[in-house]
Order: structure tokens, then sequence, then C-alpha cells
């Protein structure tokens, strides 16, 4: 399967960022597998311009569930989609914490995003009071289960596992721990979706390095990656991207 590595740029970058795109583009010519940066809203008009044409895509960080309305500082998928946006990232753990986004509310999100003609990057993980009480796999499955969208297919929906306590911190499953969460979620997408869940990419997230990538992307059921930190600059992504391709 192709795999997708996506960067997650958070709210940092400001227009003089836009550089790591076009340094980013040099770096990953002939990469084998589909790239993806996920600027601030602020930038994805211009990174957009600044990707056409190439193999880079430009994806956003969150939409609305609606597509217009009274809803101050929202947006939604349709005008990401005018704005150049191809991907979104949804219910990423620090919206699930900071902005109480239930599963429900991914779901319906993820559903605008499809309607709008946005691939959605939906992000499901356990804490690390989750997984020492042992009750990760349970959490994760909850969430893929209650946060795919209706149409759900490999064209529309990747899956990111990004268990909580590895993001921005340093520290990184097992191997043996991420093989045994992915070959689960997969599980799940076939039993939901049949053929299709097969086909449905399913990448990590949490502290990727260009040093642990390798062995990570070795797992069978490892689509890619989601990398926060280590996408904002693009010599450090471009060696995770070239770890995968
Ligand atoms: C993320 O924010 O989705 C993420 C995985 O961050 P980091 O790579 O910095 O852990």
């Amino acid at each position: 399967m192709r795999k997708l590595i996506a960067g997650n740029w958070k709210m940092n970058g400001l227009a003089s960022s836009l550089e790591e795109i076009e340094t980013l583009k040099g770096l990953t010519g002939g990469a084998a597998c589909d790239i993806v940066v996920c600027p601030p809203f602020t930038l994805i008009e211009k990174a957009a311009q600044q990707a056409r044409g190439s193999h880079i895509a430009i994806g956003a960080q969150d939409c609305h569930t609606k597509t217009s309305g009274a809803f101050t500082s929202d947006i939604s998928a349709a005008m990401l989609c005018e704005a150049g946006a191809r991907f979104v990232i949804l219910g990423h753990s620090e919206r699930r914490a900071v902005y109480h986004e239930t599963n429900m509310i991914v779901a319906r999100k993820a559903t605008a995003a499809q309607e709008a003609g946005l691939a959605s990057i939906i992000c499901v993980g356990e804490t690390r009071a989750e997984r020492d009480e042992g009750i990760a796999l349970d959490v994760v499955r909850r969430q893929l289960r209650g946060s795919l969208p209706i149409a759900a297919a490999s064209a529309n929906t990747a899956i990111a596992y990004e268990p909580v306590w590895a993001i921005g911190t340093g520290l990184v499953p097992t191997i043996d721990q991420i093989d045994e969460v992915h070959r689960s979620l997969r599980q799940i997408l076939e039993q939901e979706l049949g053929q299709e869940g097969r086909l449905v990419r399913i990448l990590y997230g949490g502290s990727v390095k260009s040093s642990n990538a390798s062995s990570i992307f070795d797992v069978p059921d490892v689509n890619g990656a989601l990398v926060g930190g280590a996408s904002l600059k693009a010599s450090d992504f471009a060696e995770i991207i070239s770890a995968a391709a």
C-alpha cells in the first residue's frame, strides 16, 4: 500500500514558513509515497498555490460539521476546499482534550469533509492512564468505531493512531505495542467497511523522527505517519519521508 506521510504544523507558521514547502518540494521530488502538509488555516491558500503542480498536497487541521452559519471563528470543509486543501486532520487528541470533541462530533466533521471533497485523517489514541490500566485497545477501538463517517472508504479516510502520551514527548510505544494497536484497528476497519477496510491507510503518530521512522514503517499495518514537531523543518520531514519510500 502506498504510504501517506502527513505533517501537522499545529499553531505554528507565519508566511516565512512557506519556504519550508519550497524546500520540501526539492528534497522529496521522486518520493514513492503521498505527502501532505497541514499548516494553520491562514497559510492554506498560499501553501496550496505554492504546492500546485507538485507531489505535495495541503491539508487543514480541523473543520466544522456544518457548511455555513452562525459559528463565529469556525471554518467549513467547503471553505478549506476552496482555499486549496485536499485533506483535513480530525479528532486530534488536542481537539478532543481541549475542545471536548466527542467521537460523534468527529464523525460528523468527517462526513462534512467527505461531502466537500476533502479526505479526513481521523485520529485516535489512548492516554497514559488508559494504557497503564490495560484498556488501550478498548479505547482506540471505541474511538475508531464512533468516529468513522457514514460512507468511509480508502479514498476519503485515513486513520492515525496517536497515543496521547507519545505526542510531543519524545516517548514512543514499542514496536510490538504499535503492531498490536494497528492490527486491532485493521480488524475494526474490516468489520465496519468490509473489503474496503483493508485499503484504508493507518498512520502512526507520536514523536516520529528520522531515527525511529524506518522501524515504525516496517510494522505491517503501519501505512504512513502523522508527524508534528519533525514536520516543521523541511529537512527533518524529508528524512522521515525518505524512510517511507
Ligand atoms: C501530532 O501532533 O500529531 C504529533 C504526532 O506530534 P509529534 O510528532 O510532535 O509527537
